[in-house]
């Protein structure tokens, strides 16, 4: 069994920066659960399909071919050979991606491609429920945690970076209701696992998360 890292946590707490950055530095493959959701989520809105239509989002699962590669450096992610790096992080797909993730058959279909990505290689894979649902017995278990408004603010200025037109108060309301929907969902809701090391990013700076989680990975690989 490869070694394991579970990043946790909601959406805006850094999960992706800090994964990216930790992967690199311990020569971890860094995989990005939340961009297969992503994937599932543009697939169903691209065929008008939507998220109570269970026979057509089965139908649709059973051909769909997700990759995620690095290339020259750039994580990118391929959905039916199509590059949609960019698209996955449209406005349309984070309103909708929520509803999609709560769905049964798509959680089952991901979760052990995911498990399958941490047989062969070691692995810093983020997500809601890695720690708790997918590898449970992960080596390393971090909860990655912020205020909504933080996370809110640090959203939005992604947002801006990339060109996505939306004001801080929408992103703010985006984020409070993917953040009920994925905390009081059925299936895998976002949860603290017991045996979760839990960080509050609120106030920390990028490195300083970088830092800590380096450290805790280096004393697990040496005790
Ligand atoms: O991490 P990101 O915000 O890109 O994830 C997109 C969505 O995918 C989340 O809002 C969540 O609903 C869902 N997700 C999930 N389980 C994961 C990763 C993401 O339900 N392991």
């Amino acid at each position: 069994m490869a070694f394991i890292v579970a990043i946790d946590g909601p959406a805006g707490s850094g999960k992706g920066t800090i994964t990216k950055i930790v992967g690199k530095k311990m020569n971890l493959i860094n995989i990005d659960t939340g961009a297969m959701y992503r994937c599932v989520t543009l697939e169903c809105l691209n065929n008008n399909i939507k998220s109570d239509e269970i026979e057509k989002i089965s139908s649709i699962l059973e051909n769909i071919d997700i990759q995620l590669k690095k290339e020259n450096g750039k994580e990118l992610v391929f959905l039916n050979k199509k590059d949609v790096t960019e698209e996955i992080r449209s406005v349309e797909v984070s309103s909708n991606v929520a509803n999609f993730a709560a769905i049964k058959c798509i959680r089952d279909k991901m979760t052990p491609i995911q498990r399958e990505m941490g047989k062969t290689q070691n692995i810093i894979m983020e997500g809601r429920d890695i720690g708790t649902t997918v590898f449970p017995n992960a080596d390393v278990k971090i909860y990655l945690d912020c205020s909504i408004e933080e996370r809110a603010r640090r959203r939005y200025k992604q947002n801006l970076e990339k060109g996505i037109e939306q004001t801080y108060e929408e992103v703010l309301k985006n984020i409070k209701e993917r953040h009920k929907s994925e905390t009081e969902r059925e299936l895998s809701p976002l949860v603290i696992a017991d045996d979760a090391i839990y960080i509050d990013t609120t106030t920390l700076s990028i490195d300083e998360v970088v830092e800590k989680i380096v450290s805790i990975i280096k004393d697990k690989i040496f005790n």
